[in-house]
């Protein structure tokens, strides 16, 4: 399977101030880039060239896992956004936020505080398990709540690169604007 480059449904320049176009740039355009095209040199002639995106997540270790992991991650992540985007989830998901953090307010707190504070590298989730129950997992590096058997819902990227150019060290200032952008449609289709 050749995996190519997620498609944005949105113009480089389409959600800033919140991410700026320099950074779609080099996030999408580079860093993501670099993913796919290590993955598709690294599969070939191994057991999972013909496989897609979550088996080669759920199934592989090493370089092989971590580009995988970091393609399947970013496309959560850059499909998740739209210029329209911010608000509150409705529906489904609203119950089971409601559910397991009391209002949507409080789980917004609570990913953030994950997010900040996970050390180095990684990504802050919403994910579901079979039954529908929500958590919040924090993933190292390429992780993904696929390999704990659950469904991610919605990624909040933490690698420096993807927030270092417009917020530099703050972290916790990028996690909090980029709550206008969520497209809750795209993630409620997830759950
Ligand atoms: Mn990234």
């Amino acid at each position: 399977m050749k995996f190519e480059l997620v498609k944005l449904s949105y113009g480089a320049d389409e959600l800033a101030p919140v991410i700026s176009k320099q950074t779609i740039e080099f996030h999408h355009g580079k860093h993501l880039q670099t993913y796919v095209n290590n993955l598709n040199n690294l599969v070939q002639g191994t057991k999972f060239e013909n496989a897609n995106l979550e088996t080669i997540v759920k199934e592989s270790d090493g370089a092989i896992f971590n580009n995988a992991g970091q393609v399947l991650n970013h496309n959560l992540y850059f499909t998740q956004f739209s210029p329209k985007g911010g608000g509150q989830p409705s529906g489904k998901l609203a119950e089971a936020i409601n559910l397991a953090w009391g209002t949507f307010e409080n789980f917004q707190k609570e990913f953030e505080i994950s997010g900040t504070g996970l050390f180095g590298s990684g990504w802050v989730w919403l994910a579901s398990d079979k039954d529908g129950k929500l958590s919040i997992t924090k993933e190292v590096n390429a992780g993904n709540p696929l390999t704990k058997g659950l469904t991610p819902l919605l990624g909040f990227d933490v690698w420096e690169h993807s927030y270092y150019l417009d917020y530099q060290n703050r972290r916790a200032d990028h996690l909090k604007e980029l709550w206008k952008i969520v497209d809750w449609k795209v993630v409620e289709s997830r759950y």
